[in-house]
This record gives structure tokens, C-alpha cells and sequence, in this order.
């Protein structure tokens, strides 16, 4: 089983995924979390280069040959072997971050970036993608840490990333669960759970 959790800065990916483990956990699977980019060796170089791209003026198309290297990587030495020994695993972004980002966000061909990516997974598709929503302006009031992020990004690109987001979504509802970012922690980790026990073997 596979599950990701999507969308913009500040949506609160990280602390749901970490939410949606410990429950699996106390329900007795064996979970990993992990996230991208930069959750192998070579992922947290790329990670790095991915980070720095104002300062090397690193081009668009590189940008998202990068990530979908990251995610090459990913997916071969930490999501498959998992799930090949019967874990769930619950990643903090997938695919669809770049669609969204690279492909909404930076406005290169949507297509292209997706057959990219079949290809760099092996065609490995998550069997539920949570999507934060949170409006661009919010979700980047609500992050404390900086350093690590785009916020230096204009607001058009998050706005752009946003619509990806939903427009994705929209075109596959089966796998989605979209839920509003800003309700109560609490209520969007209960419905996170209920969809995930929809998924889950007996
Ligand atoms: O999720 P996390 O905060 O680790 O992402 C790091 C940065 O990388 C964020 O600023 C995010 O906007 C950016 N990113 C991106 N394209 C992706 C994935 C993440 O620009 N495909
Ligand atoms: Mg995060």
C-alpha cells in the first residue's frame, strides 16, 4: 500500500503523514514515512542542487529531470523494497508535486512531465494521494521555518501550483482524498483515517 500526501507550502503534508504512520502503527502495520525530494543519499544531493537552483540558475527542464532523478532513486531503494516486504508506506510529495509545480508552476508541458515520471517509477502510481488545500497566501503565513523552501517564488507560481493541484485532482477523483488544510488538525486526521482503512488489506 501506498499512500502520499500533496500539496502547497504550509499545507501540513508533514505533520498528517506523521499523524496517518503512528495510527497504522498502533494498528499493528508496518509503516515507513518517508518524503521527497531527498529521502536517499543521492536524494539529499539532489535535494541540495534542487534548493540552490536561484543561485545556479539551474534551467526548468533540469529542474524537473532532477526531482524525477530523486524520485527514480526513491522509489527503487525505499518505497518498493517496502512494499515488497508488505509495508505501507506514506510519502510527504509524489508525482503530482511535479506536475504541479513543475508543470502548473513553472508552465513546461504537463504531458511530457508526467511520461517522465512513468518512467522513472516504473509506472508506480499511489493507491490514495491526500491533497492539503490551503490558498497560496495562507499556506505560506503559516510557515515558520524559511530556509529550506520557495516561498521567494511569486505569487503568481503558487497560485498557478494551487489550480495544478486541483485540476489534478479533479481528473482522477478515485485516488484523491481533498480535503480543506485549514480545518482542525484533528478532523483531518480522522477523515485521513477513514479513507485509509478503505484501502487496507484485511
Ligand atoms: O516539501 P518540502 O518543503 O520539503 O519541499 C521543499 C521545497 O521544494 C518547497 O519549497 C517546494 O515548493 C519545492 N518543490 C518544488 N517542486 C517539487 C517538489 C518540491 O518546487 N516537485
Ligand atoms: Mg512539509
Amino acid at each position: 500500500v501506498f499512500i502520499a500526501f500533496e500539496g502547497g507550502e504550509g499545507a501540513g503534508k508533514t505533520t498528517q503523514a506523521r499523524l496517518a504512520a503512528i495510527w497504522l502503527r498502533d494498528h499493528g502495520y508496518d509503516v515507513i514515512t518517508t518524503q521527497e525530494p531527498g529521502a536517499t543519499k543521492i536524494g539529499m544531493r539532489l535535494r541540495a542542487m534542487l534548493l540552490d537552483r536561484d543561485t545556479t540558475g539551474l534551467s526548468d527542464r533540469a529542474e524537473t529531470l532532477l526531482y524525477a532523478a530523486d524520485r527514480a532513486d526513491h522509489v527503487a531503494n525505499v518505497v518498493r523494497p517496502a512494499m515488497e516486504r508488505g509495508g505501507i508506506v506514506v510519502s510527504d510529495r509524489y508525482i503530482d508535486s511535479s506536475l504541479a509545480y513543475q508543470g502548473f508552476g513553472r508552465e513546461q508541458p504537463v504531458e511530457d512531465i508526467a511520461r517522465v515520471n512513468a518512467w522513472a517509477t516504473g509506472g508506480l502510481v499511489p493507491d490514495l494521494t491526500v491533497l492539503l488545500e490551503i490558498p497560496p497566501h495562507a499556506g505560506l503565513r503559516r510557515l515558520s521555518a524559511p530556509a529550506d523552501r520557495m516561498e521567494s517564488e511569486p505569487r503568481e507560481f503558487h497560485e498557478r501550483v494551487h489550480a495544478g493541484f486541483r485540476a489534478l485532482a479533479e481528473a482522477d477523483p478515485g485516488r484523491y482524498l481533498v480535503l480543506d488544510a485549514s480545518r482542525p488538525q484533528s478532523e483531518l486526521s480522522r477523515e485521513i483515517q477513514y479513507r485509509i482503512r478503505e484501502i487496507l488489506p484485511d
